[in-house]
């Protein structure tokens, strides 16, 4: 897998990720976190934000399932799900997920190192 283009939002994100440590922009304003972390709050409009970290735990709360490979290079990793996943605070991530999607399904992070950066997918537990 090819690492992510990081720009000056999302280093602190990416940061995190290598410590396995989910970071979130939080406004200080209105107190919503948000991601793609964004130069201001969506919500509010207020410029800024704080690095907030969270658990990254939540629910799946919609999810594909790729049968076919993009490129020659994924031939071996079809099929996969991939999961948007839901957290209490209404953020939603995306990510692979480890094990079968259903509505709700309640799932935990899981932290996969690459060479030159760390990528986050979920697992369902029960
Ligand atoms: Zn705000």
């Amino acid at each position: 897998m090819s690492s992510p283009r990081v720009d000056d939002d999302a280093r602190s994100f990416w940061a995190g990720m290598r410590e396995h440590k989910i970071v979130l922009q939080q406004c200080e304003a209105c107190g919503r976190r948000r991601l793609p972390p964004m130069p201001s709050c969506p919500f509010c409009g207020t410029p800024g934000g704080t690095d907030t970290e969270v658990d990254g735990h939540g629910k799946v709360y919609s999810w594909v399932v790729v049968h076919r490979a993009l490129t020659p290079a994924q031939e071996d990793e079809v099929p996969y799900t991939v999961a948007t996943v839901e957290l209490p605070d209404g953020v939603r991530m995306v990510g692979r997920l480890i094990g079968e999607g259903a509505p709700d399904a309640p799932v935990a992070p899981v932290f996969v190192d690459h060479d030159d950066w760390t990528e986050l997918r979920f697992e369902v537990i029960s």
